[in-house]
């Protein structure tokens, strides 16, 4: 069979035909075709956020990763410091490239079943005057908690210290608001909620603080100051750009657009997490999250208490039947995750959750209550 199965992953993820057809042509990096394609682009990721006039849009070749170091090699100085809130991997994934990258760092550790609490970074900064900007995850995709975005900007607006979000699995489809919300960067990448390919991310960053930050980057190619003085002034990008992948995140952002942007999205993942929920449930699964800390990106299951039941198994059988599940990125318990976000509706999750059920029955598994 030459039909696709359903990616219930975080990225990359299930895109439209008309995303991919956007990518079966060439396209000259120099050209002012590309160069309108990526004006276009940056425009129109500036506007989720409502960042037209505050922000510029600097986008960078590569995953998601790439960005978030090329945000925190930009944004902070050398001699800055930086405190990570950290509950979940991707948390740990930023403290891990700051301290690499030379900044001084301190990571503070929260439960992974709990949100990072805005009281406890008050007294953090309270107690540390050195720390001068806070790096923060939107939704810590290693679990799918929803860390509370405005309370902490609030917090680091008072103390005046610059934030720097990773909202990779987040931007599009949770609100960020950049005339509410004060941040210095907020990252993203194509291949997540605005259901482009994977193959580069993207930073929003405050107009004055970007101005400030030349020789902030000891990477060339990690240098978003550079990328953007460089963009600005030829409309092009620094070092080869990935056209194809650009060229289907402006397919994708047409769409977004059409599909009714922001509010749509949510409300359609959303959907897709009820779905979900409630047809995992059905089987006896049990979510790691409660539902108040619970984003409509990614749910985290843990694993079936039966002593038949094996992940690797259990993704085959999936698999077979045209799903894509993802493992856990818990080092404690035993779980799996399924993603909510991609171009799929309630009718795919409900088709996907029917899999699991007869996956579960190939494998011997009675149901998917966990042992707690
Ligand atoms: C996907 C993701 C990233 C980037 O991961 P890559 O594998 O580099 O694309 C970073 N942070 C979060 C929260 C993510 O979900």
């Amino acid at each position: 069979m030459d039909r696709d199965a359903f990616l219930l992953t975080p990225g990359p993820l299930t895109t439209t035909l008309r995303t991919k057809l956007a990518m079966l042509r060439d396209w000259g990096s120099w050209d002012s075709d590309f160069n309108n394609l990526t004006a276009f682009v940056r425009e129109h990721l500036l506007a989720i956020v409502h960042g037209q006039g505050s922000h510029v849009v600097v986008p960078l070749q590569g995953s998601g990763t790439f960005s978030v170091e090329a945000a925190v090699a930009t944004v902070v100085p050398r001699d800055g410091h930086i405190l990570v809130l950290d509950n979940g991997a991707y948390c740990k994934r930023l403290g891990k490239l700051a301290t690499l990258m030379g900044r001084r760092t301190t990571i503070t550790s929260h439960a992974e079943d709990a949100a990072v609490s805005a009281d406890e970074l008050e007294a953090r900064l309270r107690a540390d005057p050195s720390i001068t900007h806070v790096g923060l995850i939107h939704c810590e995709t290693g679990t799918g908690v929803l860390n509370p975005l405005q309370a902490i900007a609030d917090v680091c607006e008072r103390h005046g210290k610059g934030l720097i979000v990773d909202a990779m699995s987040s931007f599009g489809a949770l609100p960020i608001d950049a005339r509410r919300v004060k941040f210095d960067a907020v990252i993203a990448a194509s291949g997540k909620c605005l259901e482009g390919v994977p193959g580069m991310g993207f930073v929003v960053i405050r107009r004055a603080v970007l101005d400030g930050c030349a020789g902030n980057s000891q990477s060339l190619a990690m240098d978003l100051h550079d990328q953007y003085v460089y963009m600005e002034k030829t409309g092009q990008w620094r070092f080869t750009p990935p056209t194809h992948v650009l060229a289907a995140l402006a397919e994708a952002v047409k769409q977004y657009d059409e599909q009714g942007g922001q509010p749509a999205r949510l409300a359609r993942y959303t959907d897709n997490c009820q779905a979900l929920l409630t047809g995992m449930s059905e089987l006896g699964f049990q979510p790691f999250l409660r539902p108040e800390l619970q984003a409509p990106i990614i749910v985290t299951f843990h694993a079936p208490a039966d002593p038949r039941y094996d992940f690797r198994a259990f993704y085959q059988a999936a698999k077979a039947r045209g799903f894509l599940l993802y493992p856990g990125k818990l080092t404690q318990i035993e779980t799996f995750r399924v993603g909510c976000i991609g171009a799929i509706t309630r009718r795919e999750i409900e088709q996907a959750v029917f899999a699991v059920a007869t996956s579960l029955r190939e494998l011997g598994v009675s149901n998917g209550a966990p042992a707690l």
